[in-house]
C-alpha cells in the first residue's frame, strides 16, 4: 500500500475506507471486508456513532495494532480545551484502544472560536503520546493560518470534501506550501460524479471502473482517499487502483470537470453541534 510520510515524520496510507453513514449494525462487516481485502487505514468520527463497531472489527481482525491506521474526529458540540479531552477519552473508551493514529478538529465553527482551544488540547494528547498525529477537517486558509500562528504547530492533514466537481485547487495549493496532506472526504461526490460522461469515457479508454478511474485521479493528484461502500464487491474494487495509471490528458479532462459544486455543508455555515 503506498503512503505519504506526513510532516511529523508518521506514515499514512494514501487509500483509506470511509464509514460516514454506515449503521452502527453494518459497521463491523464493512470494516472486516475492508480489512481482508486490503485496507489497513480506517475513517471514523465520534459524530458517526459506529467508533465502537470500527474498534470490534479491527480488534477481531487479529491484525497487530501497528499495522492499521486509525482516525477518529473531535465532534462541534467537544469543542474547547477540557472538553476535549473528555472527548478524547470516550471515543477511546468506544474504539477499545489505548493509542490513535489521527486526531481531526471535524469543523472549524469559527463562529464559536473555540478551534484554537481545541487544537491546544490535541498538542497536549500528542506529546502524552496518546495520539500520533493531530489534523483538522474542513478548515479554510484563514483557519489554517490561525492555527499555525497561534499554537506555532501545523496540522499535518487537512481532511476536506473534494471530487472532480470540487477540485479545491487554491486549497491545496495552502496545503502544498505549509506541507500539510490533503485527504480527500466524499471522493466519489457521493456517487454523484461516477454518472459523469466524461469519466464512462475515460473508464472505458482505461478499461477500468468509473470509481477507480477517480480515486486514481485523487492518488495521482497526490490526495490521500477514503472512499466508503458497504458493497463487498465494491469494496474490493476501490481497492483495486494501484495497476494502473491515467495519462496526463485523462488527468486534466478530470481536473477540468470542476463546477465548485458541493454534495456536503459548508465550512462557513456548518455549525450543527455549537451555539454560536
Ligand atoms: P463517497 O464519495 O466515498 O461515496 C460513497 C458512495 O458512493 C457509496 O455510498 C455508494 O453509493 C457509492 N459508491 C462507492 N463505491 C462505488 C463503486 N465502486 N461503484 C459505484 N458506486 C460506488 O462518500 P462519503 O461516504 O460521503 O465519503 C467518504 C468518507 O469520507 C466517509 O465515509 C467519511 O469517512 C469521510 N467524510 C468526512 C466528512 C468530514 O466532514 N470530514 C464528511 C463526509 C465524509
Amino acid at each position: 500500500m503506498p503512503s505519504i510520510v506526513l510532516i511529523d515524520g508518521k506514515v499514512i496510507p494514501k487509500l483509506g475506507f470511509g464509514v460516514f453513514q454506515v449503521p452502527e449494525s453494518a459497521t463491523e462487516a464493512a470494516v472486516m471486508s475492508a480489512l481482508e481485502v486490503g485496507y489497513r487505514s480506517i475513517d471514523t468520527a465520534a459524530a458517526y456513532s459506529n467508533e465502537t463497531e470500527v474498534g470490534t472489527a479491527v480488534r477481531k481482525s487479529g491484525l497487530p495494532r501497528d499495522e492499521v491506521y486509525l482516525t477518529t474526529k473531535l465532534w462541534n458540540a467537544d469543542q474547547g480545551y477540557d472538553s476535549t479531552l473528555r472527548a478524547f477519552d470516550a471515543s477511546m473508551e468506544r474504539l477499545g484502544l489505548d493509542y490513535l493514529d489521527l486526531y481531526l478538529i471535524h469543523w472549524p465553527v469559527a463562529a464559536a472560536d473555540r478551534y484554537l482551544d481545541t487544537f491546544r488540547a490535541f498538542q497536549a494528547l500528542k506529546s502524552q503520546g496518546r495520539v500520533g498525529s493531530i489534523g483538522v477537517s474542513n478548515f479554510k486558509v484563514e483557519h489554517l493560518e490561525r492555527v499555525i500562528g497561534e499554537t506555532g504547530e501545523t496540522p499535518v492533514l487537512n481532511q476536506i470534501e473534494l471530487h472532480p466537481n470540487l477540485v479545491q485547487a487554491q486549497l491545496r495549493a495552502f496545503h502544498a506550501e505549509h506541507g500539510i496532506a490533503t485527504e480527500a472526504w466524499s471522493p466519489l461526490g457521493q456517487g454523484t460524479v461516477l454518472k459523469d460522461p466524461v469519466i464512462a469515457r475515460i473508464a472505458q479508454e482505461a478499461e477500468r471502473t468509473p470509481a477507480q478511474v477517480v480515486i486514481r485521479w485523487h492518488i495521482q493528484l497526490g490526495n490521500i482517499v477514503i472512499p466508503k461502500s458497504v458493497t463487498p464487491s465494491r469494496i474490493q474494487e476501490n481497492f483495486d487502483v494501484f495497476s494502473f495509471e491515467l495519462t496526463p490528458d485523462q488527468m486534466r479532462e478530470i481536473t477540468a470537470l470542476d463546477s465548485g459544486t458541493r454534495t456536503g455543508p459548508h465550512p462557513d455555515t456548518f455549525t450543527v453541534g455549537l451555539d454560536v
